[in-house]
């Protein structure tokens, strides 16, 4: 039996030939003895295991010199609040950008430090698109811009970075590693890694260096980029096995012809699904076509009654967690890297299926 596609949005699914690898090595690591759960985190073992993850991380996203990769804990969420607490640098104001659900969750939290500018705002359209560069109201004495390139729940992403002349802070966690991405144009870019990395517990941060070692009073020591770049991520134990997974899964995407290739692939998969739902006559997406996610796909069907049938009909031809966000209803089909074409396939046939005995 195969397993099934499992579309969801986080922790989502991973490549099978990692969980493969991973069961293999499960208790005893190339010959250590030891399951890389049990290992010192400063132990030679463990230490090659991290220093290969960041060595192949950093050859994926051609990550500049001047910039460290960071493995923390905490998530994504942690890091609406490390953001300002970093790179305020002695200023009062942030831009942020209110494009969906996880920039609102950073706005709300950066208000905890610093005055927030709403540059860019979509709510009053439902986060369906994102305001044109040129309406923008940016603060001049705004520290750094903060923006959330994918939104997960609404499915909208920006495909291009913008311009603004200060750092740019950016909440990559559900887009990361699925195209190439031009990490010089950003002053940090953190990622939780249950969405398209590896497991839970591990957040992926890369910062430029000059913008570390100015934290606003009273930060934590865990939270300051500075303290946790010199000590190698490794001031108090890091979240070990998720840092192993990672590493395997960027060995993985090196196998499968590095981001440019992922791209091609992660574009192809979305155009399929996208034209299927555009097409039908049935299914909707309510986002606007120039800021389609690649990633995260949300669909409603004409009757919000139809949902459970499609859900369980779904699941029985292999296709899980379609569900959409509690928040906006519908379902969602995330697609990150480790879903194959086939996955996509599959799941547009049943589509129709669907829709021929539903429509
Ligand atoms: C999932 C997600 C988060 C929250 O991540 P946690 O690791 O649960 O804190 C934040 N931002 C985006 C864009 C996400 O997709």
């Amino acid at each position: 039996m195969p397993r099934p596609y499992n579309f969801s949005a986080g922790p989502a699914m991973l490549p099978e030939a990692v969980l493969e690898q991973a069961k293999a090595e499960m208790l005893d690591w190339r010959g250590s003895g030891m399951s890389v759960m049990e290992m010192s985190h400063r132990g030679k073992e463990f230490v090659s295991i991290a220093e290969q993850a960041e060595a192949d991380l950093r050859e994926l996203l051609d990550v500049p010199a001047n910039y460290k990769v960071l493995f923390l804990q905490g998530g994504a969420s942690n890091q609406f609040a490390m953001v300002p607490m970093n790179l305020l640098r002695g200023k009062g104001k942030a831009d942020y950008l209110n494009t969906g659900q996880w920039s609102k969750k950073a706005i709300s939290e950066a208000r905890k430090f610093c005055q927030v500018n709403i540059a860019a705002n979509s709510e009053a359209v439902n986060f369906t698109t994102v305001p044109a560069r040129e309406t923008w109201t940016c603060d001049p004495e705004a520290a750094y811009l903060h923006y959330t390139p994918n939104e997960t729940i609404n499915g909208v992403e920006m495909h291009t970075v913008p311009e603004v002349g200060i750092p740019l802070a950016a909440d990559f966690s559900s887009t990361l590693l699925s195209r190439p991405l031009d990490v010089g144009k950003f002053g940090v870019i953190y990622a939780g890694a249950q969405k398209n990395i590896g497991p839970a517990g591990l957040t992926i941060v890369l910062i430029r260096e000059d913008l570390m070692g100015h934290t606003i009073a009273g930060t934590p020591t865990l939270l300051d980029y500075a303290v946790m770049a010199k000590d190698g991520s490794m001031y108090n134990t890091p979240p070990t096995y998720a840092w192993y997974i990672a590493g395997l899964v960027f060995q993985w995407l090196k196998a499968q012809g590095g981001l440019a290739a992922m791209g091609e692939r992660n574009q192809a998969k979305a155009d399929l699904l996208y034209q299927a739902i555009d097409a039908s006559g049935f299914y909707q997406n309510p986002v606007d076509p120039a800021y389609r996610s690649w990633m995260n796909v949300p669909f409603t069907l004409p009757d919000a009654v139809l949902d459970k049938p499609f859900l369980a009909e779904a699941k029985s031809a292999g296709l899980l967690t379609l569900s959409g966000h509690r928040s906006v209803g519908g379902m969602r089909a995330s697609i990150y890297n480790a879903m194959p074409l086939a996955g996509v396939q599959s799941l547009v046939d049943f589509m129709a299926d669907f829709q021929k005995r539903h429509g």
